[in-house]
C-alpha cells in the first residue's frame, strides 16, 4: 500500500469527518484508501506517492481540456496579480454573461454563484417567485447538489410524499419535492394530475450522470417540454455536467429542447469554483435587486474563477472540433468495453460521458442502474487503479474524457479494460 496517502488518510481522520471534504472521496464502496493528490497535468494526475493515472475523473467533471491547460493557468496567474476578491462589478462577469448567453441561447440573463448547489438553489427559488407556486418535481437518481429541499427520497405512499435523504433536513424542507421516475412519462404525468395548479418547476439532469450515465430516451425531453408548458410550470435542466460537455450548448442544443431555466457549474468554472443559473429574461427579471427573489454571494463573480471559467469558454467556443475529437475517444472507450465485457456489462456512452455499468440487458433508467454489481465495479477499479487508470470510485458516478486524452491514452485503457473485463 502507498504509504502517504495511507499516512496523510489517518491523519485527516483525525481533523476531517472521514478525512474529506466530500463524501465520494473517501473511496468507501470501493474498499481501499483514497490517493492524496499532488499535481495534475493534461491528462495525467499525480498522487504523492509519485504514482500517475491516466486520470478519468476531471475533478468530477470540470477538467474537459485536461489538468492545469497553459491558457487557463495563465489567466487565473493574470486575473490573481490583480487582485483576488473586490465585492464589486467586474468587466469579466460581463463577458462571461454574453458568452454564456452566446452558447447557451436559452440563458438570456445569468447570474454568478459559487457551487452547482448554490446555482439550483437559485434557479428554484427563482421559480418559485415567478409561478407563486411551491411543489417542483426531480427525478429519482438525479442528483441537484446538496441543499435541503432536494436532499429527498420517496416515502411509503410514493405519489404523495416525500422523506428527507439525509439526517439534519427537516421533512418540512422536503414537503414540497415531488419524485417522478427518470424515462417514465406516466410517472411524470401522474405527479400534475395530483397537484393541479400547484407545481412551480420540473428539475431534471438531461442526461443524468449521476446514477451512473443514463440517456433520455426519445421524446422524454420533449414531453417535459410539453407537459411543464401545458401546466404553466418552469423546466430546469439542471446541466451542471452536460453543459458546456455535450456541445458547446449543453445538453438543451444536442436534444434540441429549450428549458425555461438552466444551471451550470464544473466546466463553467474551469475547475475554480463557479455556478451559473439564468434563462429567460422575464423570469430572471424576479431575482433581486431587479425583482423580489432574493439571492447574494460575498464571492459571486469572483475574479479568478470568472477568468478561469472564462477562459474555458472561449477554447471551447474557438475549437468546436474539440467535440468531435471527445465523441471519438470515447466512442473508442465504450466499444472496447461492450466487445470485452460482453452480457456482463451495460455500457452507456454520450460524447464525453460513459458508464460501465455490471449489470445486463441496458440500463435507461434508475431501477435498472440501481440493480449493477458494486462489488464487481469496486473489483474493477482497484484492478484499474493498480494499473494506472484513475476512475470514479463508484458505480454511479460517470467517466469523464478530456480533449488532453491522447490517444495513447485510449489505447492503453482500452487494453486494460480488454484485460480486466476478459478475465
Ligand atoms: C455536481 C452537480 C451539482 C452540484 O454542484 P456542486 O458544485 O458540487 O455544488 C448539481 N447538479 C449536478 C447535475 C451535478 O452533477
Amino acid at each position: 500500500m502507498e504509504d502517504r496517502s495511507q499516512k496523510l488518510f489517518e491523519r485527516a481522520k483525525r481533523r476531517i469527518p472521514g478525512g474529506v471534504n466530500s463524501p465520494v472521496r473517501a473511496y468507501t464502496a470501493v474498499g481501499c484508501t483514497p490517493r492524496f493528490i499532488e499535481s495534475a497535468k493534461g491528462s495525467r494526475i499525480r498522487d504523492v506517492d509519485g504514482k500517475e493515472y491516466i486520470d478519468y475523473v476531471c475533478s468530477w467533471g470540470p477538467g474537459i481540456l485536461g489538468a492545469a491547460h497553459p491558457r487557463v493557468v495563465r489567466a487565473v496567474q493574470e486575473a490573481a496579480e490583480s487582485g483576488l476578491s473586490y465585492g464589486a462589478p467586474t468587466e469579466r462577469e460581463v463577458e462571461l454573461a454574453e458568452l454564456i448567453a452566446e452558447m447557451v441561447p436559452s440563458i438570456e440573463v445569468s447570474r454568478l454563484v459559487n457551487s452547482g448547489t448554490e446555482a439550483v438553489m437559485g434557479a428554484i427559488r427563482t421559480a418559485r417567485g415567478y409561478t407563486g407556486r411551491d411543489k417542483i418535481i426531480k427525478f429519482r437518481g438525479c442528483y441537484h447538489g446538496h441543499s435541503d429541499a432536494l436532499l429527498v427520497k420517496t416515502g411509503s405512499a410514493a405519489l404523495t410524499t416525500s422523506v428527507p435523504d439525509s439526517a439534519g433536513v427537516p421533512g418540512g424542507a422536503t414537503k414540497d419535492t415531488l419524485i417522478a421516475e427518470f424515462n417514465d412519462e406516466v410517472s411524470v404525468a401522474e405527479l400534475f394530475l395530483a397537484n393541479p395548479g400547484k407545481i412551480a418547476a420540473v428539475i431534471v439532469e438531461p442526461v443524468p450522470a449521476n446514477m451512473g450515465v443514463v440517456m433520455p430516451k426519445w421524446p422524454f425531453l420533449r414531453f417535459l417540454r410539453d407537459i411543464t408548458n401545458r401546466n404553466g410550470t418552469l423546466l430546469i435542466f439542471d446541466e451542471v455536467i452536460t453543459g458546456f460537455r455535450l456541445a458547446p450548448g449543453g445538453a438543451q442544443e444536442y436534444y434540441k429542447v429549450r428549458p425555461d431555466l438552466t444551471t451550470l457549474g464544473k466546466i463553467a468554472g474551469g475547475g475554480m469554483p463557479l455556478g451559473v443559473y439564468g434563462g429567460r429574461r422575464e423570469i430572471m427579471d424576479m431575482v433581486s435587486p431587479v425583482g423580489p427573489v432574493y439571492q447574494a454571494g460575498t464571492l459571486s463573480g469572483n475574479p479568478i474563477a470568472t477568468a478561469a471559467g472564462l477562459e474555458t469558454l472561449r477554447i471551447l467556443k474557438e475549437d468546436p472540433q474539440i467535440y468531435t475529437r471527445l465523441e471519438e475517444k470515447t466512442r473508442q472507450l465504450a466499444d472496447t468495453a461492450r466487445e470485452a465485457g460482453g452480457d456482463r456489462v451495460s455500457v452507456n456512452q454520450i460524447g464525453s460521458l460513459m458508464s460501465i455499468f455490471f449489470t445486463e440487458n441496458g440500463v435507461n433508467d434508475y431501477k435498472k442502474a440501481v440493480s449493477s454489481d458494486t462489488e464487481t465495479y469496486a473489483d474493477y477499479f482497484r484492478y484499474m487503479l493498480d494499473h494506472g487508470i484513475y476512475l470514479a470510485p463508484s458505480q454511479f458516478e460517470a467517466m469523464f474524457v478530456s480533449d488532453a486524452h491522447t490517444q495513447e491514452d485510449i489505447e492503453e485503457t482500452c487494453q486494460r479494460l480488454r484485460e480486466y473485463l476478459k478475465l
